[in-house]
């Protein structure tokens, strides 16, 4: 299994609910941009949005578009399908990714098209789009060569 191809998530789990805040991330994903939010009071970012700020309370936001370069934080690999029918989706990778160009707020997102054995804690890493048939578009990452 350490020289599998990490594939995309099983489409099965794409249920997407958004909300006034999380709203203009799925938005700006639609148009391959990673749209982060700042508070517009204090500069903090955070992910995920929420309506308070955790620094100082405001609810006033900027969605910031950065040009999508991570860190692996952490991941596990996926190789039993837990709902059947995605069988064919296996193995793949959940994975945390913290992103430096937006203070080092982190995104829960998966890692695609790499050998298992390449990924690694520390890893470089870049944003990628997956346009899905609900009509959203997930950003994934794959390994920086
Ligand atoms: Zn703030």
């Amino acid at each position: 299994m350490d020289d599998a191809i990490a594939k995309k998530p099983p489409i099965l789990l794409d249920k997407i609910d958004t909300n006034m805040w999380t709203e203009p991330f799925w938005e700006a994903a639609k148009r391959h941009e990673l749209a982060i939010p700042r508070c517009a009071s204090c500069s903090h970012f955070r992910m995920p949005p929420t309506p308070f700020c955790p620094e100082c309370q405001s609810q006033s936001l900027d969605w910031v578009v950065i040009p999508g370069n991570g860190i692996v934080f952490s991941y596990t690999v996926v190789t039993r399908a837990i709902i059947q029918g995605m069988e064919d989706d296996l193995p793949y990778v959940p994975a945390v990714i913290e992103l430096p160009e937006a203070g080092g707020t982190r995104l829960i997102t998966n890692i695609i098209d790499c050998p298992l054995s390449a990924i690694t804690v520390g890893a470089p890493c870049e944003v990628v789009w997956n346009d899905v048939p609900s009509g959203y578009t997930l950003p994934l990452f794959r390994l920086s060569i």
